[in-house]
């Protein structure tokens, strides 16, 4: 069984859009989903009936390989049920509803690591309806892929099949039925995906 890790709030302009403190210093923003929230493409990604609004949050997602180093890479959706967390925010409670909820792990075709280029070089894009709504750039996470596993796997102790999903850029939206969304790797085009909001 793989652990699914999430970090929160590792691009400074994300933290502000969402009206919360980043900074490189502190310690990563750590939280978990079920392995059964996982998702392949292309999905569909349903909306949980109940939900108020269901945010994408396209993500840089890293396979842990032996001695804790990034093996594979893929993109990835953590689908985030936006007024619930805000609740829990409020209320000092857990995120686990809001962030593992079924089938919020929406994860792409990993490449291997090895194939991608340097970690802090590579860019990415969520289009949705094709309008790109997120860009993101290694090169601006806080806390940076190697410093995130070293953290990770001192604090938690990574396994070999791990997922450490690196946190989102700005840009996060809400999802809408019929919504067509397209993950793409700046030069890697094994690791794209499309998925259909159902
Ligand atoms: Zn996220």
């Amino acid at each position: 069984m793989a652990t699914i890790y999430c970090i929160g709030r590792n691009y400074a302009a994300h933290a502000r859009e969402m009206g919360a403190p980043a900074d490189a210093e502190g310690e990563p923003v750590v939280f978990l989903k079920p392995e059964a929230a996982r998702l392949e493409p292309p999905g569909p990604i349903r909306l949980p009936p109940d939900a108020g609004a269901i945010h994408h949050e396209a993500e840089l997602v890293v396979r842990v390989g032996a001695g804790a180093v990034a093996e594979a890479l893929a993109l990835g959706l953590d689908l985030t049920d936006r007024p619930r967390q805000a609740a829990a925010r409020a209320a000092g409670l857990p995120w686990a509803r809001a962030k593992g909820f079924r089938g919020s792990a929406p994860l792409g075709p990993f490449v291997p690591a090895a194939d991608v280029g340097p970690l802090d070089q590579l860019t990415f894009t969520l289009a949705v309806n094709g309008a790109v709504r997120q860009h993101g750039h290694a090169a601006r996470m806080l806390h940076s892929v190697p410093r995130l596993l070293a953290y990770l796997d001192e604090v938690f102790g990574l396994r070999p099949g791990d997922l450490v999903y690196t946190g989102t850029p700005e840009g996060v939206g809400p999802l809408a039925l019929g919504d067509r969304l397209v993950l793409a790797l700046a030069g890697v085009a094994a690791a794209g995906s499309r998925w259909e909001v159902a």
